[in-house]
């Protein structure tokens, strides 16, 4: 289709999404690391990579740092937001943090990382006293009843409408974070030279511009203290950004 003025006329991509549609596409997903990341499983490491790098400039700019050098554990509570089976809980957030919490609609998927080895094995998570609470519901609907150090969404928020995510975005800053805590947003945007959100029906989710996230995280009163891309992925995907975010 044309990208021409007659598409200002049309209706805003994120009101074609679908909570129940959504749901019902990743129901029929299978509760695997290649089922998360839609047939690319070889990029979750450098993926992981990525994300920790990222934060491991968080931390040293901030108080959270630990002076005793090591960077691990330097975060208390901290949660994954659409964390499906949490491949994110597992391979990053449990070894940066002391507690993980999960917020996630789809309870096959939790159920799944209930049972993985790295969480239920000898030294797992469980052992280890890090599985915190397992909220069931979409993000839509989650109010942190607690504040984090961090709160990690990634590649599930094109579920939410702009105005869910706007409303979600200020409920987290209002009272779901610790004073030193950040919010962090790692999802796909659409390439510079199309300057709109596109809806995919597949799965019914938006994937928005860089623009138009920035401008959600302005109305929902939250800066951005640092944003990078992830390098390092396959040419055909998403160039996918990685945003910090604190209340202003
Ligand atoms: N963040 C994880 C999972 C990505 S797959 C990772 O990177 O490995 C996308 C996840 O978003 C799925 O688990 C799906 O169930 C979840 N999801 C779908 N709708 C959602 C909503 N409204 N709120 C929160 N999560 C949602």
């Amino acid at each position: 289709m044309a990208l021409n003025d007659a598409q200002n006329t049309e209706a805003a991509p994120d009101t074609s999404i679908s909570y129940e549609d959504g749901i019902e596409y990743w129901n029929s997903v299978d509760s695997t690391v290649n089922g998360m990341l839609g047939g690319y499983p070889q990029i979750s490491r450098i993926d992981i990579q990525g994300s920790s790098n990222f934060l491991a400039k968080l931390l040293k700019s901030s108080n959270l740092t630990s002076t005793a050098g090591s960077s691990s554990r330097s975060l208390g509570r901290v949660v994954d937001c659409g964390a499906g089976i949490g491949r994110i809980t597992i391979g990053f957030l449990s070894k940066v943090a002391t507690e993980v919490d999960i917020v996630e609609p789809v309870k096959k998927f939790t159920d799944e990382f209930e049972k993985r080895e790295e969480v239920a094995g000898v030294g797992g998570m469980k052992e280890q006293g890090k599985c915190g609470s397992i909220y069931n519901v979409g993000l839509q609907d989650w109010t942190p009843q607690t504040s984090y150090d961090l709160i990690w969404n990634q590649w599930c928020l094109g579920h939410l409408t702009d105005t869910q995510l706007v409303e979600y975005f200020r409920r987290c800053g209002k009272t779901g974070l610790t004073s030193n805590g950040w919010i962090v947003v790692k999802e796909n945007t659409t390439r510079n030279e199309l300057d709109t959100d596109i809806f995919d029906e597949v799965d019914s989710s938006v994937t928005r511009t860089d623009r138009k996230l920035r401008e959600l995280f302005g109305e929902a009163g939250l800066k951005i203290v640092a944003t990078e891309q992830q390098k390092g992925f396959p040419k055909g995907l998403f160039p996918v950004r990685m945003y910090a975010l604190r209340p202003m």
